[in-house]
């Protein structure tokens, strides 16, 4: 036999048992997002790559290290999966001119591409649920969105998701820091590491956002910007917190919060939770007045913020544990020559009402398709011999007592096996039930 292909390192397969849980949480988001009104757009997994180099920075993790970029060898064109999703949502708002008429309440979810060191909560191919705003530019706009973090997290019943807030200030604010910042890691030149040292004079704010233990003491005794913010800066980052404290959502000031991506000006945000190791933020994101400028588009005011799928998922799960599998309605048994030339059609026939079967596939006696019916865990068996199908009718037996019944009495009158005809089957099965749009 020769050797089996595995999948790309960081890339996972989501398999039935934990694909349940995604589901659970996609249906959930999509809820939460249409409470408030944010609406979908679809985007490629492919854009051209000067778009993540001019949007996210040269000097960032993403576009130093970690872009699966490559030539289409059709044309020659340079291309990047992905490795975030604002970039390419910014580019389809200036495309289709979606913020001239007015503001826009945009999400989008769906892979990314990241070329980092596989380890727990942290993957090659990994899911984001992202959601950005064109057109608003004052602070109730980045409180909507941080308080859109706060509810989903109580939806989905996450303990300790706790809030980091800073405010970056406006680019020129920022330049006076910068030397300040530079001069200081300068003096601690012995401590810094090579990604540190390297962006030293092109990028020091960065080095604020280095995970490497051995800098932490020397970072957290950095100057910190928040002095060299002006009023307007000042007056916008108040006026965030006081919509916060307003409706009494719990918050601290991180100094060092500075995200990973340049592009970001004024709020910025995560939500961190200690349960999952390092790699404890599962959202993160901020407001970006200059993307779309600096992206050709006209000057449109933005904000918005990305969370991590997988790393929620595992907090649901590590909480939760693993989603009871959906059982099916019925599980149709079958067996004999005339049998199986109705069988099909009457499973098809529930299907038409609503009714979710399991059609036996593969043959087998009687004996062994039952004991697959009580496996499936569906509610009843529908069983098909010759007998039967020449009669025009099938045999009923209802196979579990747990759920959906309308009373103990119903599970009992169903429970044993009898005939009924093709044409009553639907309404036997309904009349059981508590509530017939459930089936
Ligand atoms: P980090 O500092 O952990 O590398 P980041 O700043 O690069 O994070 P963002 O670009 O802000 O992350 O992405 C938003 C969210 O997407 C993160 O908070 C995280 O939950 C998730 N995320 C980012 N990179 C990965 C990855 N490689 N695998 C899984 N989830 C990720
Ligand atoms: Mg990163």
């Amino acid at each position: 036999m020769s050797q089996s292909i595995q999948s790309v390192r960081g890339m996972n397969d989501i398999l039935p048992g934990e694909s349940e849980s995604w589901d659970l949480f996609e249906d959930s988001v999509r809820s939460w997002l249409k409470s408030y009104g944010y609406r979908k757009i679809r985007l490629p997994l492919v854009e051209p790559t000067p778009l993540f180099t001019r949007a996210i920075g040269e000097v960032t993790d993403i576009v130093e290290k970690e872009m699966y970029s490559f030539e289409d060898s059709l044309n020659g064109e340079r291309l990047t999966l992905r490795p975030e999703g604002t970039a390419g949502c910014v580019r389809a708002v200036i495309q289709h001119n979606l913020a001239a008429q007015r503001p826009q309440r945009l999400y989008y979810m769906g892979p990314m591409f990241r070329h980092e060191r596989p380890q727990k909560g942290r993957y090659r191919q990994f899911n984001q649920v992202g959601v950005e705003a064109f057109g608003f530019a004052g602070p109730d706009i980045d409180a909507e969105q941080i308080l859109m973090g706060g509810r989903l997290w109580d939806e989905l019943d996450l303990d300790g998701v706790r809030l980091e807030i800073n405010s970056l200030g406006q680019p020129e604010e920022r330049a006076k820091y910068r030397a300040e910042l530079a001069a200081y890691f300068e003096k601690h030149a012995g401590v810094l590491d090579e990604d540190a040292r390297r962006r030293l004079h092109t990028n020091p704010l960065r080095i604020l956002d280095s995970k490497n233990p051995a800098m932490r003491e020397m970072i957290a005794g950095a100057p910190r910007l928040v002095g060299h913010l002006g009023a307007a800066s000042m007056a916008h980052f108040e006026g965030l917190q006081q919509i916060l404290r307003d409706v009494g959502q719990p918050y601290e000031i991180n100094p060092r919060l500075v995200r990973g991506l340049d592009y970001y000006n004024l709020t910025v945000f995560e939500w961190v939770t200690d349960r999952l190791g390092a790699q404890g933020t599962v959202c993160a994101g901020g407001r970006y007045d200059g993307l779309v400028g600096q992206l050709g588009g006209k000057p449109t005011p933005a904000c918005g913020f990305a969370m991590g799928v997988e790393r929620l998922v595992m907090l649901m799960r590590e909480q939760d544990g693993e989603p009871e599998p959906e059982a099916p309605d019925v599980y149709l048994v079958h067996q004999g020559d005339a049998a199986q030339r109705v069988a099909p059609r009457v499973a098809e026939g529930l299907r038409s009402e609503g009714i979710d079967v399991i059609f036996h596939c593969g043959g087998g006696s009687f004996k062994s398709q039952m004991k697959k019916a009580d496996a499936s865990g569906a509610a009843f068996a529908v069983i098909i011999g010759d007998e039967e199908a020449r009669a025009g009718e099938v045999s009923l037996k209802a196979l579990r007592a747990e759920s959906g019944w309308r009373d103990e009495q119903k599970y009992e009158q169903k429970r044993e096996q009898r005939r009924v005809s093709v044409d009553r089957l639907v309404d036997e099965i309904i009349d059981a039930f508590l509530d017939g749009d459930d089936v």
